[in-house]
């Protein structure tokens, strides 16, 4: 349930209160050392709260489009072996491992990322195409190479290998 006015007050406990549920073998301090551990700003921490009050379930998913202070925060976890708890899979192999990179909003292991450095293939959010990835806003969609707005004046963020 989302709560905006504690997300500010009390970011720490709403984290904590959403972690608990999920994970009820969690004892509350290991819950607590683990958001301590990921969140060390005021800033970060209503982050994560923000994230939780919106979808609880960002825990629990294993979605590649989890968030990276989430992610952290299930890694920090790990160690107490979590049953419903999961980290968010990788986008392109749905295999679990670090994400070291995002991809279109989606988290992406360094394996795949690796892979696709220099010329990221991904469906283009205009034209729908799977094609090289001719530039893209930090958090905007992918668009390809054909579908730029000016594609005699864009250079290509990713040089062709
Ligand atoms: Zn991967």
């Amino acid at each position: 349930m989302a709560m905006p006015s504690r997300v500010l007050t009390e970011p720490r406990e709403l984290i904590i209160e959403a972690v608990a549920p999920a994970e009820p073998a969690l004892k509350i301090g290991w819950i607590a050392a683990a958001v301590d551990q990921v969140a060390d700003t005021r800033a970060k921490l209503r982050r994560l709260a923000a994230a939780l009050a919106e979808d609880a379930d960002l825990l629990t998913s294993g979605r590649p489009e989890v968030p990276r202070l989430i992610e952290l925060l299930i890694r920090e976890l790990q160690p107490h072996e979590l049953t419903r708890i999961t980290p968010p899979r990788c986008v392109r192999w749905d295999r679990p491992g670090k994400l070291a990179r995002v991809v279109d909003g989606r988290r992406m292991c360094q394996a795949c990322a690796a892979s696709t450095v220099g010329k990221p293939r991904l469906s283009c959010a205009v034209c729908g195409k799977t094609l090289e990835v001719s530039g893209r806003d930090r958090d905007g969609p992918p668009a390809a190479s054909s579908t730029g707005p000016s594609p005699k004046t864009r250079s290509p963020r990713w040089p062709a290998s």
